[in-house]
């Protein structure tokens, strides 16, 4: 008899095949974001242009933080509006796309194979997934469910889980990382929000930069390495982690390609990229 794991993988495979899904890391910042029109959210406009159409998006954001890794199952997830002190107008927005358990449990079972992965059907979308998609995939017509970060887990654990989806890529599943390379906002500038980066957020996220042109993924995993840049801008690595996902996804010879680069406040890196075979 086949388990179910060779089921889902059955059943994955005679799904029809599409191209190459390309996968996203964002540096979403601000949630105000959600609801300007700057460069950054001109860019991600742009970077949908000319892509093929997922069949459905897997987000991991820096904002469903769990102990164990969950899977959203939900089909219909409303938008959590997990920030204070912002314009009623961002409190507006109404961006709910239908959830995709079919697709989420597919994904449960192929990452089950090597890791432990639990379901929860009463997640929403957090703001890392609203509102970066929102500007996206404006008509919200794509079905987007979320894969949640384990807390408790080391960065490689991070960057390992994706292996067993890289397949899946090509049935029409997009992932998306959304996070921030540099993100300390004990350090936001506040009193001049438009002040170039310190000294440590240009060197880490150029370090983060080259490795990602070099493909040198060991050194984005053990990204403490860079030293005392590090420790500044990663003072806790939760908007670190959504990039390790879409690296672990990456093909070999994938193209890796910067589709916006800023710096906000001081010591917020904006840098987002995407992958494309
Ligand atoms: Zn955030």
């Amino acid at each position: 008899m086949l388990t179910s794991a060779q089921q889902v993988l059955n059943e994955v495979k005679a799904m029809p095949p599409t191209p190459l899904m390309p996968a996203f890391f964002i540096g979403h910042g601000s949630p105000i974001n959600a609801i300007i029109d700057n460069q950054f959210t001109q860019d991600l406009a742009k970077s949908t242009r000319n892509l093929p159409s997922p069949n459905a998006i897997m987000v991991v954001s820096a904002h469903w933080l769990t102990k164990g890794t969950f899977i959203s199952v939900n089909k219909f997830p409303k938008a959590i509006y997990d920030f204070g002190g912002f314009p009623n107008a961002l409190y507006d927005i109404k961006y709910e796309p239908i959830g995709s358990p079919e697709y989420a449990l597919q994904v449960k079972t192929l990452l089950d194979q090597s890791h432990n992965i639990q379901t929860s059907d009463m997640m929403g979308l957090d703001h890392g997934a609203w509102s970066i998609l929102r500007h996206m995939y404006p008509k919200a017509n794509m079905p987007v469910f979320q894969l949640s970060i384990d807390v408790t887990q080391p960065a490689k654990y991070h960057y390992d889980l994706m292996k067993q989806l890289a397949a899946f890529r090509k049935k029409g599943l997009m992932i998306v990382g959304s996070g921030n390379i540099v993100h300390n906002l004990g350090r936001v500038n506040w009193n001049n929000p438009t002040a170039g980066p310190y000294d440590w957020t240009f060197e880490f996220d150029a370090y983060v930069e080259r490795n990602l042109q070099t493909g040198n993924h060991l050194a984005l995993v053990d990204y403490l390495k860079a030293g005392q840049c590090a420790n500044l801008s990663v003072p806790s690595n939760e908007h670190y982690l959504p990039m390790l996902y879409v690296l672990g996804i990456q093909e070999k010879n994938e193209q890796l390609k910067f589709i916006h680069h800023s710096f906000d406040m001081g010591s917020i890196s904006m840098r987002s990229f995407l992958l494309q075979g």
